[in-house]
């Protein structure tokens, strides 16, 4: 049987924990805040080790998708879903529908996506018990996010190189991309056709070798990729990668990827600025994909055109945050959490009309 238990966390306007022995669900929702709009927010599934640790991702995830939206004032709030469950042997249909069931209990204060662990297809999946769930597969939804993920990254490369080397080309820029998945190979491909010099790892080799042959590529191992020696790092892996100890090490002039949670604590954006290193805040650069998923929810429809033109925007934000960093001398991240905390006490960007959720 599904039980559902709230759980109290300051700042956050609600957390709850379900479980249903029968379908093996085991999951958290966490909403950060919907001051501006629905909280939406990927649906993770990850065997995480304890309950406590995926209680902490979702946290984290949560309050870095309220920054992201505000940011990209898209008129939506920031939540995240995580599954503790192997998406690899334990993703079944039973345990989505039961899953479905605990979205549809909030009643549309969250809206689901996809994520690590989780497909566009497992979205469809869910979308048959509750329509609050969005990045669906079908003609009227955004489907895949990460190509304007990718391009978002694009974009946020590109006003990078223009703030250190007052220019937009990325010719001849060296630019070590770390994960080669859903993101992070479609950056690649983006930047190879840019004239940018590729270096490639994943912990999978196999996904490496196959597109060092495509791009030219030079292929490092993954616990090489801190130390590399390089223009731009874009990490589009894994989150907490930049903290006291990889710090030192660093050996880029930036730091620009979709990774979320870059930064192991805030801190380290003032650490990054004292060794010279310029930091593309995370939820900024990598905005595209929830600003492609917040068209669907216009009055006039998804249009990927209308996508692509928002996604653009990253460029000119970034542009606004490195200038206002070097005027003030603070960190690349406090300024873009004060415009983020600006935008929320202000409800700029807040959503004008509910989101229309279709029944079927
Ligand atoms: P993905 O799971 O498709 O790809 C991640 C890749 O990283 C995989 O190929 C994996 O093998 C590799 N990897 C994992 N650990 C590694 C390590 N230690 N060294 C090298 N490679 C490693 O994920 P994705 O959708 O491409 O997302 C990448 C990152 O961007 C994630 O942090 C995600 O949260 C973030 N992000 C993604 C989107 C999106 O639209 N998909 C949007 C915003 C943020």
């Amino acid at each position: 049987m599904l039980s559902i238990k709230e759980i109290k966390i300051p700042d956050y306007e609600k957390v709850i924990e379900a479980e249903d022995r029968e379908t093996g669900l085991d999951c958290l929702i966490a909403i950060h805040n919907t001051k501006l709009g629905p909280a939406m927010g990927g649906t993770r599934i990850q065997p995480y080790a304890s309950k406590q640790e995926a209680l902490e991702d979702a946290l984290r995830l949560a309050k870095a998708m309220t920054y992201k939206s505000a940011m990209a004032e898209n008129g939506l709030g920031g939540g995240k879903s995580v599954l503790i469950a192997n998406p690899k042997t334990d993703k079944t249909e039973k345990l989505l529908l039961s899953f479905a069931e605990v979205v549809h209990s909030l009643k549309g204060q969250y809206i689901a996506a996809e994520d690590v662990g989780s497909t566009t297809e497992d979205m469809a999946i869910i979308r048959q018990k509750t329509p609050y769930v969005g990045a669906l597969p079908t003609e009227k939804s955004s489907g895949d996010p990460s190509r304007f993920t990718a391009w978002g990254v694009y974009q946020g490369i590109r006003a990078v190189t223009k703030k250190l080397w007052n220019h937009d080309s990325l010719r001849k820029k060296i630019i070590a991309i770390q994960g080669l998945g859903n993101v992070g190979s479609k950056l690649a491909n983006i930047l190879f056709w840019e004239g940018a010099y590729l270096v490639l790892c994943d912990k999978d080799p196999t996904l490496t070798h196959a597109q060092a042959l495509l791009y030219g590529a030079q292929v490092i191992d993954p616990k090489d990729y801190i130390e590399f020696r390089c223009d731009i790092l874009a990490p589009c892996a894994l989150g907490g990668i930049i903290h006291d100890q990889t710090i030192p090490k660093l050996h880029c002039k930036a730091i620009a990827g979709s990774a979320n949670n870059q930064l192991l604590y805030s801190k380290n954006g003032g650490d990054l600025m004292k060794k010279g290193i310029l930091y593309a805040p995370d939820y900024v650069i990598n905005a595209g994909g929830i600003i492609n998923a917040a068209i669907e929810f216009e009055p006039e429809g998804y249009d990927p055109k209308a996508a692509r033109d928002k996604v653009n925007q990253i460029y000119d934000t970034l542009m606004t945050i490195f200038d206002l960093a070097e005027k003030e001398h603070k960190p690349t991240n406090q300024i873009a959490d004060a415009l983020a905390e600006y935008k929320l006490q202000h409800l700029i960007g807040k959503r004008e009309y509910p989101i229309q959720f279709s029944k079927n």
